[in-house]
């Protein structure tokens, strides 16, 4: 069993107790369900309602100041579910778990707000944060005793950034890959992380985790903060930046 989180690229050390708090709620749940994906929601769940980080409540504001999300999870029995410019949830990882089961997987503003209402969650108004540059997204990846693995993110985006904005947090390969060797996720200048594919290039790289998520943040200029995590059934678990990036493991 293992649990890897993060607290996004360029975020301050000073919030790695809310991200230890993650890693740790994730983890009782683990070892309470061996449930892979239960755990990870439950960890970004944790950072989401946590104001210092850029997901949920402490999103950066847009450029018109407001705030849209983006959230992803995918799972290693080859699912994954998106959602892109969502306004007014709490939690929308919850929502991007909702379309694990479904078909479409992705969907985006108005869209992902209809499906979200249909679903029976209520939209609160998200505050969001002035603070908050371009890193600080969340995420978490687990895996079960049994071997399951799961990723999960979400992000408030950039600050400034325009309103529609899509970022890498939501987009397959981009910001999050799963599937039954290895769970990745990403955090940083979501264009750049884009552009590079970033999360399928490392999983496709080497079998050896830490070497290809070394690789991986070489792909981006140094100056272009990023980072990624990630869990492979060679019994790896590491997180690697460019950057500071707070980030905890747990592991039996
Ligand atoms: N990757 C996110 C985005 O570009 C930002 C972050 O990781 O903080 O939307």
């Amino acid at each position: 069993m293992k649990i890897i989180c993060h607290g996004g690229a360029g975020h301050t050390p000073k919030v790695q107790d809310g991200v230890d708090k993650a890693a740790e709620k994730g983890w009782s749940v683990l070892k309470e369900t061996d449930n892979a994906l239960e755990a990870a929601i439950t960890a970004v769940i944790i950072m989401e309602d946590d104001f210092r980080f850029n997901a949920g409540t402490g999103s950066c504001l847009r450029e018109d100041g407001s705030v849209q999300n983006d959230s992803s999870v995918a799972t290693s029995d080859g699912r994954m579910g998106a959602i892109a410019n969502l306004r007014n949830f709490k939690n929308p990882v919850l929502i991007a778990k909702e379309l694990l089961d479904e078909f479409p997987v992705m969907l985006a503003g108005k869209g992902a707000i209809e499906f979200a209402l249909k679903k029976g969650y209520k939209q609160t108004k998200v505050k969001g944060s002035e603070k908050g540059w371009t890193g600080d997204t969340v995420g978490a990846v687990v895996q079960s005793s049994k071997g399951d693995i799961v990723v999960a993110s979400s992000t408030g985006g950039v600050r400034g950034r325009p309103v529609g904005r899509v970022g890498d947090t939501p987009l397959w390969g981009s910001g999050f890959y799963c599937d039954e060797k290895i769970g990745i996720v990403a955090t940083g200048v979501g264009e750049a992380i884009t552009e590079q594919l970033l999360c399928y290039r490392v999983a496709q790289h080497s079998e050896n985790l830490e070497e290809a998520m070394e690789w991986g943040v070489r792909l981006l200029p140094k100056d272009t903060g990023v980072g990624v995590i990630g869990i492979n059934n060679n019994g790896q678990i590491c997180g690697s930046s460019n950057t500071s990036m707070p980030f905890s493991i747990i592991e039996r």
